[in-house]
């Protein structure tokens, strides 16, 4: 068996402003596995507000020995032996995991979503987001946005009020709002959410810092609208500290290690509750595909990310009528794009 892995820069369409700073572009690791003349592919998204990067997952990588990956065994027992090779590198894990359950997919010839027993190739409506902008950005994003069937608008700037009323008058579709922690002080946190759910958003992401996690419990007692955690979990341990604080919960494979953890994750925020969005970071279609696999489970899918990319290196993800169709094929379902050199 081989592992390689290949550092890549995906470049956002249009810069990406968030309440953490503005983007143009994000680091990732396409991780390939071959054996058995099968190639399974894996990424890793590195967003710079994280603590992984390139230089930390090829550092993770060389711990690893292929000989120890047993491949006719169950991918459970791979991935018990990637996790205990150090801790975090989450994404890095989750690079593993992908690439792992694409080769098992693809030499068992069935997909990924039958692989966790879904059937496959089913559509779910996806959010679109559209990042901080001011009037004349936001009606273009809205152009782009015109497919899909609910939005995804970030908050957290001086001037959230006017860009809800801006996008209000402009669009009538549902929408959501991801404040990625913006919000720090719990007063005007808490008006926000008044005056969000009077404009019928259908709830809020991430309103304040992780660290503001009694405060977040306070809002949460007061909020009409329910509040999601993002940047507040990370893995399936962290579920039963939030639950106390947030009504759902955005899981992510760059966060939970990957596909499998994802899938238990879904399960356990369900059985105490918790309401479920399956999301990503700024990816690829390699990982949103892997994603896109458990979106069926979710109560809403936010996988949008390779549509914000202007040089996605891979194909076969496709968005119909702002649905993300769940690939069919064995594996992920998604193949290395002309040129990409992987
Ligand atoms: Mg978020």
């Amino acid at each position: 068996m081989k592992i390689s892995a290949t550092p890549f820069q995906l470049q956002f369409k249009h810069p990406f402003h968030l309440a953490t700073g503005v983007r143009t572009h994000t680091d990732i690791v396409v991780v390939k596995l071959e054996a058995e003349g099968v190639t399974g592919f894996g990424e890793a998204s590195l967003p710079p507000y994280l603590a992984e990067n390139t230089a930390s997952v090829m550092d993770f990588l060389m711990k690893l020995n292929p000989r120890r990956l047993d491949l006719k065994g169950p991918i459970s027992q791979q991935l018990a032996y990637i996790d205990a090779l150090a801790p975090g590198n989450t994404a890095a894990k989750a690079a593993l995991d992908i690439a792992l359950h694409d080769w098992t997919g693809k030499s068992k010839g069935i997909s990924v979503s039958e692989m966790i027993g879904l059937p496959s190739g089913s559509k779910v409506n996806s959010t679109f987001t559209i990042g901080i902008s001011d009037v004349s950005g936001l009606e273009e994003k809205l152009v782009q946005a015109a497919p899909f069937h609910m939005i995804k608008l970030k908050l957290g700037s001086p001037d959230d009020r006017a860009l809800i009323e801006a996008f209000l008058e402009r669009c009538d579709k549902p929408f959501c709002v991801d404040v990625n922690q913006g919000w720090k002080d719990k007063t005007f946190a808490a008006d926000m959410a008044d005056y969000l759910a009077e404009k019928g958003a259908l709830f809020i992401e991430q309103p304040m810092p992780v660290s503001m996690h009694a405060e977040t419990m306070r809002l949460r007692e007061r909020s009409p609208l329910p509040l999601i955690a993002d940047e507040s979990v990370q893995r399936l341990t962290d579920l039963q500290k939030i639950a106390e604080c947030f009504d759902g919960v955005n899981i992510k494979l760059m966060k939970s290690t990957g596909i499998a953890e994802a899938h238990r994750m879904v399960t356990e925020a369900r059985r105490i509750g918790l309401k479920v969005v399956v999301g990503c970071m700024a990816e690829s279609s390699c990982a949103v595909a892997a994603a896109s696999h458990l979106a069926p489970l979710a109560d809403w899918a936010d996988l949008d990310g390779p549509l914000l990319m202007r040089n996605d290196p891979f194909d076969g993800l496709v968005f119909e009528d702002g649905q993300v169709v769940v690939p069919g094929g064995a594996g992920l379902g998604v193949r290395v794009g002309d040129g990409a050199g992987f």
